[in-house]
């Protein structure tokens, strides 16, 4: 039996993580430590009444300690960031506070509870992290392995950056159990709508522009939520301890494929489903119309990388870790979750108009 605390499991991924987890591996004890951001969400854990939300920030060093101590934590799976690109070119700072000093701040608590003061051995830090460190591919480049040269190209990727190198070195320097996994984009269910999928696939129902960066041409591999929960499962039951491994979802694409997949998804939808356009009437697909008439290409984001590719090999012949879905069938389940979870996603939409 292990105890897990999982930092920022109020969030998109991290509270997938949580559910995986209750589901796979019911005798362990979770518990999730979440400042509640704007990007983080107590309804995500709703249904889980045998999960602890300690609502608290990272950078408390003193909360976490008491934590790790009281809970006796042996794992801590660490999600909490600042995660979204375009916020982080509009205010980096608090980027660098919670993604490098609040990392910081959690392996600092972690050598002094597990190593300095502690029972030693076993405990295990997993660092999740993203492929977007290793900067931008041109068309012809080799996917990113764990020894791709680091390269961030924004506020966002270098305060990721910081921190991984921050992990790397309290494993090489204080010998703390740590592993580091570098993702590529994630969709699935529960993910705050400013985030590609959510936001493209409500404006579908809404009848709202789907507003495209630069030509669409940025190349994204594609991960559904799940199947990275499950390569995180991997990394803390077979991971050597001081490693890296990158997770993707095999599924390399430019955004307008990616558009038009969800697009035609929501058409095959609303055609299988009369419902959907009493529940929709402002969608064009209510009107027998396509819902790629909304596609509107506007300005591009300051410094958009181009392309980004995982090579997966690593994860694939040590831990046996292989993605379960094409994009197609993950963006199929994603769709029926929105429709099935509308009163998950209005009070957000309403929130986020309100201007709160
Ligand atoms: P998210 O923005 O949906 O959730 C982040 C969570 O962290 C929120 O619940 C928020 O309240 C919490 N949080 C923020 N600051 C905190 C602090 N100081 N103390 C405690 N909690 C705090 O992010 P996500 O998309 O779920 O991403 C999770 C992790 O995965 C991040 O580390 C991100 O860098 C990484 N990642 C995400 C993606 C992706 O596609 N979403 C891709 C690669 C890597």
């Amino acid at each position: 039996m292990a105890n897990l605390l999982v930092t920022g499991g109020a969030g998109f991924i991290g509270a997938n993580f949580v559910h995986y987890w209750r589901t796979h591996h019911a005798s362990d004890v979770v518990t999730v430590l979440d400042a509640l951001t704007y990007a983080g969400n107590p309804a995500n854990l709703d249904g889980l009444s045998d999960v602890e939300l300690v609502v608290g920030d990272i950078c408390d060093t003193p909360l976490v300690e008491d934590l790790l101590a009281r809970k006796q934590i042996d794992t801590i799976v660490h999600f909490a960031a600042e995660s979204h690109v375009d916020r982080s070119i509009t205010g980096p700072d608090a980027f660098v506070t919670t993604n490098v000093i609040g990392t910081h701040s959690l392996l600092k608590a972690a050598r002094k509870l597990w190593l300095d003061t502690g029972t030693g051995r076993p405990h295990r830090f997993h660092h999740v992290s993203t492929d977007e460190v290793y900067g931008s591919l041109g068309p012809n480049d080799p996917a990113f392995s764990e020894t791709t040269a680091y390269a961030p190209n924004s506020p966002y990727s270098a305060s990721k950056a910081g921190s991984d190198h921050l992990v790397r070195a309290y494993h090489h320097t204080y010998g703390l159990e740590v592993t580091t996994s570098n993702c590529s984009n994630n969709y699935g269910p529960y993910q705050f709508p400013e985030k590609l999928i959510p936001l493209f696939l409500l404006n579908c129902l809404y009848g709202r522009n789907l507003p495209i960066y630069g030509d669409g041409m940025n190349v994204r591999d594609w991960l559904h939520v799940e199947d990275h929960c499950h390569g995180i499962e991997k990394v803390l039951q077979v991971g050597r301890p001081g490693e890296t491994y990158n997770i993707g979802g095999g599924q390399e694409l430019p955004n307008l494929t990616v558009i038009e997949e969800i697009c035609a998804t929501v058409d095959r939808a609303f055609a299988a489903d009369p419902q959907l356009a009493q529940r929709f009437p402002d969608a064009p697909a209510a009107r027998g119309q396509a819902s790629d008439t909304l596609k509107t290409f506007v300005t591009d984001r300051a410094g958009h990388d181009r392309r980004y590719a995982i090579d997966e090999t690593k994860a694939r012949s040590e831990l046996g870790y292989a993605p379960r879905r094409t994009f197609s069938e993950g963006f199929a389940q994603t769709l029926d979750w929105y429709l099935k979870n509308e009163q998950w996603w209005r009070p957000l939409l309403e929130k986020a108009a309100a201007g709160r």
